[in-house]
């Protein structure tokens, strides 16, 4: 069995990490550091640069210079056979980069380890696309020997950005199609997460990825984030994130009308029907909100449950939560890991505290969770809600946090008004027997994932986005590619 206490402590041990840039690792200009603190006890990781504009520039025109240089002369085969490699690097340095994630973001290694088919799916996904691109030839109404084709173009210079909840999954969904596509990409990590990325960047960088194709600066999201939104030599940026950050960037990126995809937020709908398979249904609506301790877009946390069923099927889910054993992230039974932050915990914290005040009654959890195993962390009890009202703001608000909210409903037709009456689009889950319950409520419900009996789902293949202020674009399957793409038309006369 792995000694996973051991290999942490020979991961990292309290020393400063530089960032990325040109092909070369350097600890940034002003001499600034981040500390990289593990959330579930305090422990100092590592410290990395605190990048700044100046350091973004040198980023940026590294970025340029690549792709100008010899990776523009790479062909598509030539693209994927890199991306392969990079992907038996991975498969070979896989439980490092999940113990990574789980000492500096908090998440379970059990939950880290099984991302692998996702991670590893997705660089062999883009590896096989790389060689799909395409444009057409199109008759035009000219008379004579005219000919028009179009060519599909590496957009250029890429500028990513990612928040803290899933770094492995995360950069690899911006960095693998920029590859694919013959982009190149400066990537921005959070602040609060950074070291994973930092170990993506050297993993790929032993595999042959040429130097400038990427690069990571570390840093502020007020300061090197903002940066990058706004540089004229980026051509685009991919960024996930919160809503009000992506409204910001996308101000940002008018400067040059850079292109922009964003996806944000999210306060998803989870619809229980009064015909739901209630033993399938409560251990994935409860865990479509408590995995990752509730840091995930996706999360179903306002649960709609037929009245008919409300009563039981929210015991159950209740006694399910306070069943979930939280603990440090390392230790292989944990299901609840800590909180990514003292910042992030009081936030929470404080909807925890607004909901009994608003009048929501406490059905499991409702605190912060505290005992000697979980000293020095941030960490908050898997939390369940009842008799919540959708004007309160537990049920309106993004949590980002292991908070459940139910709310009883009783026709169809209320529910999916109830269902759509966020500003968010991101995800929705629906439980039913009836086929045609099922699928009339997936096309009524205005979002960029639905899952039937079934959530979580994200696959390599299957676009992944949102719709109203949960974003726009899509990252995962053939569309994808496109985001990275630009179409020219080229016009030839042979007369
Ligand atoms: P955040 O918006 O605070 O930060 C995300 C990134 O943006 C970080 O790297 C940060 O440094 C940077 N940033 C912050 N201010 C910036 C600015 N002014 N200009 C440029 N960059 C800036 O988000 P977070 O707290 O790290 O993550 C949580 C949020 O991310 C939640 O809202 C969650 O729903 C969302 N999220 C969405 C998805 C998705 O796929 N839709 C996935 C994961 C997380």
């Amino acid at each position: 069995m792995t000694d996973w206490k051991a290999r942490a402590a020979a991961l990292y041990d309290g020393s400063f990490r530089p960032m990325f840039i040109d092909g070369a690792w350097c600890k940034g200009r002003s001499g600034k550091v981040i500390e990289a603190r593990n959330p579930a006890n305090g422990d100092l990781l590592a410290t990395v640069p605190q990048g700044d504009a100046v350091d973004m520039d040198a980023a940026v025109a590294a970025a340029r210079k690549a792709f100008l240089g010899p990776w523009s002369k790479f062909t598509p085969f030539e693209r994927q056979a890199l991306l392969l490699r990079i992907a038996e690097a991975f498969e070979q340095n896989w439980e490092d980069l999940c113990l990574s994630d789980t000492l500096d973001m908090g998440m379970p290694i059990q939950r880290t380890l099984g991302n692998s088919r996702r991670v590893l799916g997705m660089l062999r996904f883009y590896a096989g696309q790389a060689v799909t691109i395409h444009g057409q030839t199109i008759q035009n109404s000219f008379p004579g020997e005219i000919y028009s084709s179009t060519v599909r173009e590496p957009i250029g210079v890429v500028g990513a950005i990612i928040p803290w909840n899933a770094p492995i999954a995360g950069s690899i969904w911006k960095i693998a199609p920029a590859i694919a596509t013959g982009c190149t990409v400066v990537l921005k990590p959070s602040e609060e997460a950074s070291l994973t990325v930092l170990m993506i960047a050297k993993i790929m960088q032993e595999a042959g990825l040429p130097d400038g194709v990427l690069n990571v600066v570390t840093g502020l999201g007020t300061e090197a984030g903002a940066a990058l939104a706004q540089h004229p030599g980026v051509d685009k940026i991919v960024f996930t994130g919160s809503t009000a950050t992506g409204q910001a960037i996308a101000r940002a990126a008018t400067g040059n009308l850079k292109h922009v995809s964003l996806e944000l937020g999210g306060k998803s709908p989870v619809i229980v029907c009064r015909d739901a398979d209630i033993d399938q249904a409560v251990p994935v609506a409860a865990m479509s909100v408590f995995a990752n301790s509730g840091q995930i877009c996706i999360a179903g946390s306002r649960l709609f449950v037929a009245r008919e069923i409300h009563d039981e099927f929210m015991r159950r889910v209740a006694d399910y939560a306070s069943n979930l054993k939280i603990g440090q992230g390392i230790e292989t039974d944990t299901d609840i890991g800590p909180i990514i932050s003292a910042r992030q915990a009081d936030r929470i914290a404080g909807y925890l505290a607004a909901g009994p005040n608003e009048g929501a009654k406490v059905l499991a959890g409702g605190n912060r969770a505290d005992s000697p195993a979980l000293q020095g962390g941030h960490y908050i009890q898997p939390t369940v809600f009842g008799d919540v009202t959708d004007d309160m703001s537990i049920a309106r608000e993004e949590i980002f946090g292991p908070v459940i909210s139910a709310l009883p409903f009783d026709t169809l037709d209320e529910v999916v008004e109830r269902a759509n009456a966020t500003p968010y689009g991101l995800a929705a889950g629906i439980f039913s027997t009836h086929l045609g319950t099922a699928h009339k409520l997936a096309h009524r419900i205005k979002a960029g994932s639905v899952w039937v009996n079934m959530y979580h789902a994200i696959d390599p293949v299957v676009p992944f986005g949102g719709v109203k202020m949960s974003g726009y674009g899509r990252e995962g399957g053939i569309e994808h590619m496109q985001e990275y793409l630009d179409t020219k038309a080229i016009w030839i006369n042979t007369d």
